[in-house]
């Protein structure tokens, strides 16, 4: 699933190309993505002739702002990656208009296309089409649980090393599922949890009640470095994930442990792990992360 940095990646590469562009019509073959409204022509309807006028981010949901207060909420969930650029429909598939990384397969999952004023294209390719994607009053999204509920951003200024300890002091869970819960902080997913405790050398199962100031601090300090050098690589690409282009993102080539079962670790050279923490799949190094 797409986690901060790929959203993050994913909206700073949209400003370049689809900011006040005008939505001109939609195409879908998965009606149910869209949530709300529920009708698709309704949704289409109310779509059609308004303009982004700022795109941003919100924990891990994308937010177009339309102009008369409406915003585009696009979640992109366990599979779903937005795409920009030209195609052309061919025996019921989208075909990219040119060669280049449009065309890597994780791309082809084509099911929902918006079509802009310039030409350009806004696609949706999503293998297991889980995605959301919702119109709303600006006023009402704002005031809306989903969006209130979720935790302080990871990128935020008030994300200080204190604010950090308070939040996470509150629960007596397992690390990496409080890294992970949105409502807690906004942005990690499975892989970076895994990656930012690997660096830290804590135990994916430590208790958040058992975490030493000292581990706290760690852990800290490599979930701002982990993010800030995904970000700067375009996020990864080791599941669907894929940029605007199509292209894949750098963080691959930096992952220490995740989806790494069996091969060495880095620093001890003992077999990384896999273990299950609340259905997802979780790597660490059993030596370098003692519980
Ligand atoms: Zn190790």
């Amino acid at each position: 699933m797409p986690e901060l940095p790929e959203v993050e990646t994913t909206i700073r590469d949209l400003k370049r190309k689809v900011l006040q562009r005008t939505f001109l019509d939609i195409w879908c073959d998965a009606k149910k993505l869209i949530k709300r409204p529920k009708n698709f022509e309704k949704f289409r309807k109310e779509i059609i002739g308004r303009k982004i006028m700022a795109i941003e981010r919100k924990g891990k949901n994308i937010l177009f702002f339309l102009d008369r207060d409406k915003v585009l909420l696009i979640h992109q969930k366990l599979t779903g990656h937005l795409l920009v650029g030209e195609w052309k429909r061919e025996r019921n598939s989208w075909i990219p208009k040119e060669k280049g990384p449009l065309q890597d397969p994780a791309n082809k999952f084509i099911h929902l296309m918006f079509f802009l004023d310039n030409g350009l294209m806004l696609a949706l390719s999503d293998l297991r089409k889980f995605a959301k994607i919702e119109l709303w009053d600006k006023d009402e999204l704002f005031k809306s649980k989903e969006i209130k509920e979720l935790g302080i951003d990871l990128l935020d200024e008030k994300f200080t090393f204190e604010e950090f300890k308070k939040r996470i002091q509150k629960t007596k869970r397992k690390i990496k599922q409080v890294l992970m819960d949105q409502k807690i902080i906004a942005g990690i997913g499975n892989i970076y949890s895994d990656e930012i405790l690997f660096r830290a050398k804590v135990h994916i199962e430590k208790r958040t009640d058992e975490l030493k100031e000292k581990d706290l601090r760690k852990i800290y300090k490599y979930i701002k470095e982990v993010l800030k050098e995904a970000i700067s690589l375009g996020g990864e690409s080791i599941s669907d994930y894929r940029r605007p282009n199509g292209s894949k993102g750098g963080f691959d080539l930096k992952r220490k442990v995740y989806r790494r079962e069996g091969e060495p670790c880095f620093v001890c050279k003992t077999p990384i792990k896999r273990i299950k923490i609340g259905q997802r799949s979780s790597y660490f190094c059993p030596k370098c992360q003692k519980l």
